[in-house]
């Protein structure tokens, strides 16, 4: 297992978990294409069906003010800062996608996943007390814990928009192997069942932990001391973005159309 580089997040504090309910720094977002300096889950990905039925496809797009960027569900007919029609105007930056950054987790391979408790993260995550945290094998399969015990591959419609959190950064069939045999064992131990499950001290949290603990990667060792650490370093470098898309879509919705100064 040598071969395989740990991904190396950065770590924010857990406050920046939270969704900003103000106008969001949009300027990742906006920028991620130009410069791929931000890594959303997903990028890189072809949006296909099963993603379109979930992404709400948030555009954007730059006219007159180089300052600022427009958000929007459908293009208006005029440019809101210039009132110019958008049919006879050349664009600075013409309309493109915001990247979605969840994904279907029968999409992901050996990854974490993260989804709020009740509900979808576009409409229902406040929080980060409100996550719930499994695991997806090689076939993307999802291994969750709960208060109904262990939890495997028959939940997986409840996953349909998660973030994934990629432990590993190159996935060979040989990490497969480990990654599912290892989950198997994991998934066996007596503290699985319903009635071991408790709210503060053996979770959805604990079972993660546990696996990858079991995986015996030395460069993940320091994140995995405890469940504050591993989310430092893993949970809120993902959730952060995310949190930025949240905000930047319910304002979309709320507003319409919405101009945002990108260059701070
Ligand atoms: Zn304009």
């Amino acid at each position: 297992m040598q071969s395989n580089s740990l991904s190396t997040p950065q770590t924010t504090t857990p406050d920046d978990i939270r969704v900003r309910e103000s106008v969001p720094n949009s300027s990742s977002l906006a920028t991620s294409r130009e410069s791929g300096g931000t890594q959303l889950i997903g990028t890189t990905e072809t949006i296909d069906e099963t993603m379109s039925s979930v992404d709400p496809g948030i555009l954007c797009f730059q006219h007159c003010n180089p300052k600022s960027k427009v958000f929007c569900l459908e293009l208006p007919d005029y440019c809101p800062q210039c009132d110019s029609p958008m049919s006879c105007i050349e664009l600075k930056i013409p309309p493109f996608c915001v990247p979605f950054p969840f994904i279907c987790a029968k999409r992901t391979q050996c990854s974490v996943i993260i989804r709020p408790t009740d509900g979808d993260f576009l409409h229902h995550y406040q929080n980060a007390a409100d996550l719930h945290i499994g695991l997806t094998d090689s076939k993307g399969d999802v291994y969750e814990f709960d208060k109904y015990g262990l939890q495997s591959a028959n939940r997986s419609s409840s996953w349909n928009q998660c973030l994934s959190v990629p432990i590993v950064t190159e996935i060979d069939n040989m990490w497969k192997d480990y990654w599912d045999y290892t989950l198997q064992i994991a998934s066996q131990l007596d503290r699985w069942q319903p009635n071991q499950y408790s709210e503060d001290s053996n979770n959805c949290y604990s079972f993660v932990i546990t696996f990858l603990r079991m995986l015996r990667v030395k460069d993940l060792k320091p994140s995995l001391n405890s469940k504050t650490q591993f989310c430092k370093d893993f949970i809120v470098p993902r959730t952060k973005n995310a949190a930025k898309y949240i905000a930047l879509y319910r304002r979309v919705v709320k507003e319409g159309i919405c101009v945002l100064n990108t260059t701070q």
